[in-house]
């Protein structure tokens, strides 16, 4: 996320205006746009379908913003307790990091994942970061399934 801040992941439109020779800036993901930190976590229609169906898991409105930033600045705003601003800005670094993932494989693993896994990927892997991050409270991964922001 700090790379992502501060636009130095090796996005193609990164990497070719620092020279290099790319035969496309084009988004791998839609094909549709421009590969920029903002398309890929944000405009995307991938990132659409990720917010989508993350703000559907945790029954809250992840808005379609200008960026990570934006999204994060929106958590910070959110109406509950700074425990579970925590927890969701944790997910929100998971569905990046799925998000860019993803994106990697398809360039250069021929594209082996499904994306119908994404959101399951993005709820396992953000159990596992968080349980493994706090000695608060135990949760099971079922539990986690079904009420995630009662973690804290
Ligand atoms: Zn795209």
């Amino acid at each position: 996320m700090w790379l992502v801040s501060l636009d130095r992941l090796p996005t193609r439109n990164n990497l070719a205006y620092k020279g290099m020779d790319m035969p496309s800036i084009r988004c791998p993901l839609c094909d549709n746009f421009v590969e920029t930190c903002d398309h890929v976590f944000d405009s995307c229609e991938f990132a659409s379908y990720v917010r989508a169906g993350v703000s559907n898991w945790l029954q809250i409105v992840l808005l379609a913003l200008h960026g990570p930033a934006e999204l994060l600045h929106l958590v910070d705003t959110m109406q509950i307790s700074m425990e579970k601003k925590r927890v969701v800005e944790a997910i929100v670094f998971c569905g990046c990091w799925s998000i860019w993932k993803f994106r990697n494989d398809k360039v250069f693993n021929k594209g082996k994942q499904r994306k119908e896994y994404i959101i399951d990927n993005i709820i396992v892997y953000s159990y596992l970061w968080l349980s493994n991050r706090t000695k608060k409270k135990y949760m099971s991964l079922v539990e986690w399934l079904s009420i995630p922001l009662s973690f804290v």
